[in-house]
């Protein structure tokens, strides 16, 4: 399953190994099938002997309560962690996002460790808000899309609607690289754009892994007759606006490839598996904090895009995931922390998606390691080992649009309670404010998604047992304060207050976005910057 323990190259063909790594995530909205396409990308490469395999499924439509019953088992459906498969000869890092309806931060982040994005939707819905905000977060981080039209087995939208859809409301231009023959429900198979045959489709074939079944041009227009020659016009019709296939488009995130498929009968997978080869870009040398490039072949270094605390049931561990960015990554390596400068050993270091755990010996640019017992890592810390040292760049922390008071529910328990509040935002479950004026007792939390709130509140109590109270603040427009001389101005509102972020960086809260408006208008001085994902 790794590839790296197969092949055994060292330092010399880092570059080779990162070339053959495409790294990517599915985005979607719940319910479009991400499960089923993450299965049988898996299957189809065959590594997953059954589907079903990649978690476990119950609770995951379910509610709150359930989420937190499945939290507490340690379900994958909120734990963000990477799938590692070989596909021929290139190895395939599936990065997990969270796929609950709740959107919090981590999902966000996750995005920070992909090269590229397939953004998944149901042919009948079209682009559906989660997967729009995930998409927001790949145009701002620059990461190529490719659309996968899933449930075309089913009354569905028309084909060209929905490619006009992604041109009208995300302005990407659709480039087909399927096309559907018959309708939504009716589907007789995808024409392939490129080599101008037709995919067979057939419902009685169905199984992820079942082969493609190809059929040439003639004998396809023979068989299909007016479905053949409709699609063929529907085709004509869409590349002669824009809609060619053009690979520099799409890696610079200004088109999109489309595909068109039903990841439930593992149709249409094996071609999005060979888009992703042959265009979808490898591993990328970084910059780091001072704007110099690390070489994909410098000495090791990765950083933390994600820790976990407890998912191991049995054991209280936290588990930080890191996106390798250079060098080759050695199981018992110690590397440096470049926050903290301290040195941190890699002994237990693991794969690790749903259940499944297995042993990472070595890793490449591009992949995902999971380090055990990471309690001294945090999100967005970089680890590199040998000269030079390195810094990258911080995960950006994301306009938080639910706020809320957290007290202590029993006093006693102060102490607890300072040093919960202080992990939970170290390690990004929650944003952490403050203010002179609130006092340091009763910090306001603020959050992604409402249901931070309860990851916090659960692990406040079971964690850090110090069970806490939250006082929800009804403030719905947030800015960042440029310059903390001006902070009078917005304390001075009568429904505004600035707080001050761990990082440092202070948020203006406002009653509505009318407040800001107004205060603006008062004060042509004050200067309030949006922050990313602003609104959504
Ligand atoms: P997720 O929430 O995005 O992970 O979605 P799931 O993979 O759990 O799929 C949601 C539902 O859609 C399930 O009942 C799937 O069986 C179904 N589904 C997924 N892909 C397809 C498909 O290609 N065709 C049809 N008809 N149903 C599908």
């Amino acid at each position: 399953m790794t590839a790296g323990r197969t092949t055994h190259n060292r330092t010399g063909d880092v570059s080779g190994e990162a070339r053959r790594r495409r790294t990517f995530a599915v985005i979607s909205h719940p319910d479009a099938g991400k499960s089923t396409l993450t299965e049988a990308l898996a299957v189809h490469a065959k590594v997953i002997a059954a589907a079903g395999a990649v978690h476990g499924k119950a609770g995951r439509h379910g509610v709150t309560s359930d989420w937190m019953e499945m939290e507490r088992a340690r379900g994958i459906s909120i734990t963000s962690a990477a799938l590692q498969f070989a596909y021929g000869d290139t190895v395939i890092n599936l990065v997990d996002t969270p796929g609950h309806a709740d959107f919090s931060e981590d999902t966000y982040r996750v995005l920070s460790a992909v090269d590229s994005a397939v953004m998944l939707l149901d042919a009948a819905k079209g682009l559906e808000p989660q997967t729009l905000k995930l998409f927001d977060v790949c145009r701002y981080r620059g990461i190529p899309v490719v659309t996968f039209v899933n449930k075309w087995d089913r009354p569905g939208r028309d084909a060209l609607a929905l490619c006009d859809e992604l041109a009208e409301r995300i302005g990407l231009a659709a480039m087909p690289v399927t096309w559907p023959v018959g309708p939504a429900g009716h589907l007789r198979g995808v024409l392939d754009v490129d080599r101008g045959d037709l995919i067979r489709y057939s419902p009685s074939a169905g199984g992820d892994a079942a082969p493609e079944l190809r059929v040439d041009q003639a004998q396809a227009e023979g068989e299909l007759g007016r479905e053949w020659i409709r699609a063929r016009e529907e085709l004509d019709l869409l590349q002669a606006s824009g809609g060619e296939f053009d690979v520099a488009r799409f890696t610079a995130a200004t088109a999109t490839p489309v595909l068109f498929g039903a990841a439930v009968r593992g149709f249409g997978v094996r071609r999005l598996l060979d888009l992703l080869v042959d265009v979808a870009p490898g591993p990328a040398p970084r910059r780091d904090v001072e704007d110099r490039v690390r070489p994909l072949d410098a000495p090791f270094s990765a950083f933390v895009f994600k820790v976990q605390t407890g998912m191991d049931p049995a054991h209280r561990d936290q588990v930080a995931f890191a996106r390798v960015c250079s060098g080759v990554f050695e199981r018992g390596m110690v590397v440096t922390n470049a926050t903290t400068r301290r040195p941190f050993a890699t002994k237990y270091a693991q794969q690790i998606f749903g259940q499944e755990r297995s042993t990472v010996d070595t890793a490449y640019p591009g992949d995902v390691v999971g380090l055990v017992n990471a309690t001294a890592l945090r999100v967005g810390d970089t680890l590199y080992t040998d000269k030079p040292p390195v810094r990258f760049p911080g995960l950006p922390s994301f306009a938080p649009a639910h706020f809320a008071v957290a007290r202590p529910a029993d006093l006693s328990r102060a102490k607890q309670f300072r040093k919960g509040v202080e992990q939970l935002g170290a390690e990004g479950v929650v944003q952490v404010l403050r203010s002179d004026r609130r006092g340091g007792a009763a910090p306001v939390l603020a959050a992604v998604g409402p249901m931070q709130f309860e990851v916090a509140a659960h692990r406040m109590e079971h964690e850090f047992t110090s069970p806490v109270r939250l006082e929800h603040l009804s403030y719905r427009a947030v800015r960042r304060l440029a310059d903390p001389a001006q902070r009078p101005l917005v304390d001075a509102g009568r429904r505004s207050e600035v707080l001050t972020r761990l990082d440092g960086t202070d948020l203006a809260l406002f009653g509505e976005e009318m407040d800001v408006r107004l205060l603006q208008r008062a004060h042509p001085e004050l200067v309030l910057e949006p922050l990313l994902a602003e609104g959504g």
